[in-house]
C-alpha cells in the first residue's frame, strides 16, 4: 500500500497514512482533530505519472580524469 500525504483543513495539520490505492481523501480521518474530509497532498511513490525511478540520480561518473584505455 502506498504512503499518501495528507493535510487536515480542519486543524491545518500534515500527516502521512499508509491507505489502499483508491480511498477517498474524504474519507480519511485526520489523526489530530479525528475529523474527516482531509486534503490530499502527493504520493511518495509517485502516483499517476512517474511510477517507477522517482528519485533523480545526478550523473557523477567519479572516475579519475578521464583516462580511456
Ligand atoms: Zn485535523
Amino acid at each position: 500500500m502506498p504512503i499518501y500525504e495528507y493535510r487536515c483543513p480542519h486543524c491545518g495539520k500534515e500527516f502521512e497514512k499508509l491507505v489502499p490505492m483508491h480511498t477517498d481523501p474524504r474519507e480519511v480521518e485526520c489523526p489530530h482533530c479525528g475529523k474527516k474530509g482531509v486534503e490530499k497532498k502527493m504520493s511518495l511513490f509517485g502516483m499517476g505519472g512517474t511510477g517507477l525511478g522517482g528519485l533523480s540520480v545526478s550523473q557523477g561518473s567519479s572516475c579519475g580524469t578521464g583516462g580511456s584505455t
